[in-house]
């Protein structure tokens, strides 16, 4: 029984929905090359993806198939799923490009809602992730807890860039644990240059995966 016990655990694949964010209409924000932000996450997630299955997990795509979809159909659309997680790339305030400034923002963040029902395991995957990211050279991006409109995001976690966002519909509507990244910001030149190569995205889907995987076990 033990023996069978430990195949059962060893073989347990969670079940993994990846959220490409926004869609073709809809695209979301601008990189500095003018390359909308949907493409970005289309290939992140395309890579992420296969990274979930190589480390055994099973996915569900959310958003990759080009149609339009509200962020409620998003986050319901696996309800009995084990996680949630939805890929973005960043763009910065309009009067922050205006006054040239778009090389000092790079790396990624995380966000958290607290109405999500699962919030303590939500903050747990984040934590995880987070950790990977760092572990493989990544940064943090701080800026959305400037203290400005449009931002002002609490900080939860300065060492690991994670901040709540409560009101972030496909976190707050999701019924399983629910994560949104912003894997980097693209309205930067030098990132945008980065992200178009498939080894830097091999590289950050990875350790997305792993963290993931990680945070699922019991
Ligand atoms: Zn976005």
């Amino acid at each position: 029984m033990l023996a069978a016990s430990f195949f059962a655990l060893a073989a347990h694949a969670a079940n993994i929905v990846v959220d490409t964010g926004h869609t073709p209409l809809r695209p979301g924000a601008t990189a500095a090359s003018g390359k909308v932000e949907y493409l970005y996450n289309l290939q992140f997630t395309n890579v992420l993806a296969g990274e979930l299955v190589t480390q055994g997990e099973k996915v569900f795509r959310v958003a990759a198939d080009g149609k339009e979809i509200t962020l409620q159909e998003r986050a319901i659309r696996e309800p009995a799923a084990d996680f949630f997680v939805s890929i973005h790339h960043d763009s910065i305030q309009q009067e922050w490009i205006d006054a040239g400034r778009r090389r000092e923002f790079a790396g990624f963040s995380i966000f958290v809602s607290e109405k999500n029902p699962h919030y303590a395991q939500s903050l747990h995957c984040a934590r995880e992730i987070a950790e990977q990211l760092l572990a493989i050279g990544e940064v943090l991006s701080l800026y959305h807890a400037t203290l400005i409109p449009g931002e002002n995001r609490p900080l939860i976690d300065r060492r690991l860039g994670i901040h709540r966002f409560d009101d972030l519909v496909v976190l707050k509507t999701a019924t399983i644990p629910a994560v949104l990244i912003e894997a980097g910001v693209i309205a930067n030149p030098d990132e945008e240059e980065r992200f178009a190569k498939a080894e830097t995205v091999q590289r950050l889907a990875h350790a997305i995966a792993t963290g993931i995987r990680v945070c699922q076990k019991p």
